[in-house]
């Protein structure tokens, strides 16, 4: 700086002024605190499941169906396992989370032609799904407390017989009279449960109150194994279905948590098989990670309520309801600068961002990341949710990786406060 031309041919006063502001302006950003972690570094797969899968590799032996004589097989224990936590008579573990879904829907015969009702607010995967099996998804809107608006269920409800429901960012709606609207209009209920692997609507865990559940495994979900997914019922020829579309050839007696073989017997002629199995290796991290969830699903929720606490009545900032009913997983948190303008919306993200803090915006005009929205999906016709859009216009959202502090979740909620008030107090047009 005082090397340069203008500073150096100026007079003397003028320099030592430049000099205070400069020492002010460095003090000020001193003062302010910043937070140095990473929002996408998950933690390290743990040694006892980093042993498994090595003695997996040593074996040779990675697809599923390729067992010694007697041997039962990495994929058949976790389904087994996965079965049992979450109380459900069968279980199928598949590639990805995406695929379950999609055999959730060809379990039940959804096709070209059909329409299925799924949230508006959700992620790409969900419409993906129904798209994938050539029907048409068919958006119900969301509420102020991010979950599916059941009006608007309650209205759509005569245009399709499955509903996919997205439990997006872990909010988990009313179930009760979800699954009364379903079932009066004969709707069947595939849940996604991408969010909520371990959390609860009263005593039954989400995933168990439709049909079918669905889970994933990709790296940013629960658990993590890179990429993967369960699909879980009660339904013996929904599950016997499943297991020969994701390609079990006529292996389908060597699952643990399978149906009766007299299940298949006239299906296996009538399924294609439409490739989507898990491995040995990625059940085999899997199965040591199940076995925490309950610890991880706390050390979550203990952050959350660490975000949440300090997030509190920050001015022009809602944060979202819980209901009793509903035990959630804290494994993100959103927050809604509800009738912001863009302009200040944009200003608070940026000014986290200088800090360290990541905030992802749903109202954003192009999708960033994961943050696109049932307008950014123009292979759907849709038309526009005046009342979704105003949630989504302020709807900020931020992961909350277990590598995170609860003193780093103190020091995010400090930095996210300190701004949005900020920006609040300073720009007479937040509220238009
Ligand atoms: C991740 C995710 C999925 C799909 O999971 P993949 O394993 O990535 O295919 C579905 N729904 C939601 C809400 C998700 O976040």
């Amino acid at each position: 700086m005082l090397t340069s031309k203008s500073a150096r041919f100026s007079p003397r006063v003028k320099i030592s002024k430049t000099i205070d502001q400069l020492i002010s302006v460095h003090h000020e950003l001193r003062m302010k605190e910043r937070f140095e972690g990473s929002f996408t570094q998950q933690e390290a797969i743990p040694e006892d499941a980093i042993d498994a899968a090595v003695e997996v590799m040593r074996t040779g032996r990675l697809h599923r169906y390729n067992v010694a004589d007697g041997e039962v097989g990495e994929v058949a224990h976790l389904e087994h396992e996965f079965a049992s936590v979450f109380e459900a008579k069968y279980c199928l573990a598949v590639a990805s989370g995406g695929y379950a879904l999609a055999t959730a829907l060809r379990t039940l015969g959804v096709g070209p032609g059909h329409k299925v009702l799924t949230n508006a607010f959700t992620l790409a995967p969900v419409p993906g799904s129904i798209v994938a099996v050539g029907a048409l998804p068919v958006f119900i809107g969301v509420t102020e407390n991010l979950v599916i608006d059941l009006e608007d269920l309650a209205e759509k409800a005569c245009q399709a017989n499955v509903l996919m429901l997205s439990h997006m960012r872990g909010h988990i709606c009313d179930m009760d009279t979800l699954m009364h609207i379903c079932d009066q209009n004969d709707i069947t209920v595939i849940e996604d449960c991408a969010h909520t692997m371990g959390a609860k609507w009263r005593d039954r865990w989400s995933g168990r109150y439709g049909a079918i559940g669905c889970y994933s495994t990709q790296t940013y979900k629960h658990i993590n194994s890179g990429e993967g997914g369960f699909l879980i019922t009660d339904d013996a020829q929904v599950m016997a279905r499943a297991i020969v579309l994701s390609g079990s050839y006529m292996l389908y007696d060597r699952h643990l948590a399978g149906p009766d073989p007299t299940e298949f017997e006239k299906i296996r002629y009538e399924t294609p098989n439409i490739s989507g199995r898990m491995d040995h290796l990625r059940a085999s991290i899997l199965r040591p990670q199940l076995r925490r969830l309950n610890a991880q699903c706390e050390a979550w929720t203990v952050r959350y309520k660490t975000l949440e606490y300090g997030l509190q009545d920050t001015p022009g900032l809602s944060l979202t309801e819980r209901p009793p009913e509903e035990t959630y997983v804290g494994s993100s948190i959103q927050v809604l600068l509800l009738d912001w303008s863009p302009r200040a919306v944009r200003e608070v993200i940026m000014r986290c961002a200088e800090r360290g803090v990541e905030l992802k915006w749903f109202g954003s005009e192009e999708p960033i990341g994961f943050t696109s929205r049932y307008d950014s999906w123009t292979y759907v016709p849709s038309n526009l949710m005046p009342k979704s859009d105003r949630i989504l216009a302020g709807l900020l959202d931020m992961r909350i990786p277990l590598t995170f502090s609860i003193e780093d979740c103190a020091l995010i909620a400090r930095i996210i406060r300190e701004e949005v008030c900020d920006v609040y107090q300073s720009t007479p047009q937040v509220a238009k």
